[in-house]
This record gives structure tokens, sequence and C-alpha cells, in this order.
């Protein structure tokens, strides 16, 4: 599969395939960098974190807030303080980082 380019010295149309890094201009013969190619497939979800709404809490709490992480959740789920301090502390424990679940309490 051929990926298509625009020369930026000529404009000329390119045509490359997407694991080369460098390109020889046909037209004008200056040498392309090319961009980097696309990453493929939807980004890496982390499984401590899944619930994308989420992610913003646990950034926190890993850069050392966790009373802010803890206000946050809050914010986010409407939990109770005990509800947000449970699940911060089973997100310290390495389990993943939920919304609250009614059943546990
Ligand atoms: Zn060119």
């Amino acid at each position: 599969m051929l990926s298509s380019f625009t020369c930026p010295n000529c404009n000329a149309p390119l045509q490359y395939k997407p694991s080369d890094l460098v390109l020889t201009c046909e037209y004008c013969k200056s040498t392309i960098i090319l961009p980097s190619p696309p990453i493929m497939g939807p980004p890496q979800a982390d499984p401590l974190i899944p619930d994308p709404s989420l992610s913003e809490v646990a950034t926190l709490f890993r850069a050392g807030k966790r009373v802010q992480a803890t206000i946050l959740y809050r914010e986010i789920t409407g939990a109770s303080l005990q509800e947000a301090r449970i699940a911060i502390d089973r997100f310290a424990a390495g389990e993943p980082l939920r919304r609250p679940n009614r059943m546990d309490f």
C-alpha cells in the first residue's frame, strides 16, 4: 500500500511506502523527511483506568496530589467523601480506578 505525499519543494505528487522514512523527489531530487507514520489503532488504554473520565484523577494521584485527586473524583462521580477515599485507596493499592459501585457500600 502506497501513501501519497506532496513534495514541499516542487509540489509534485509523490508516493511512498509507509515504512519509508526519507524520500527523494523524483522531479526535483530534493530529499524529504517524511512525517511519522500514523500510530495504528486506538491509543493503549491504561488497564488501571478503565473509565477515561477518571484519567485526570489518576494523573493527580500519581503526581502525589491525593487531596486534589479525591476532590476531583467527587466532582466527576458525585461520590461521597467516604466513597472517594475508598476508591482512591483501592487505586493506591493497585486496583483499577472505578466510579463508586453502590453495591460495595
Ligand atoms: Zn520535488
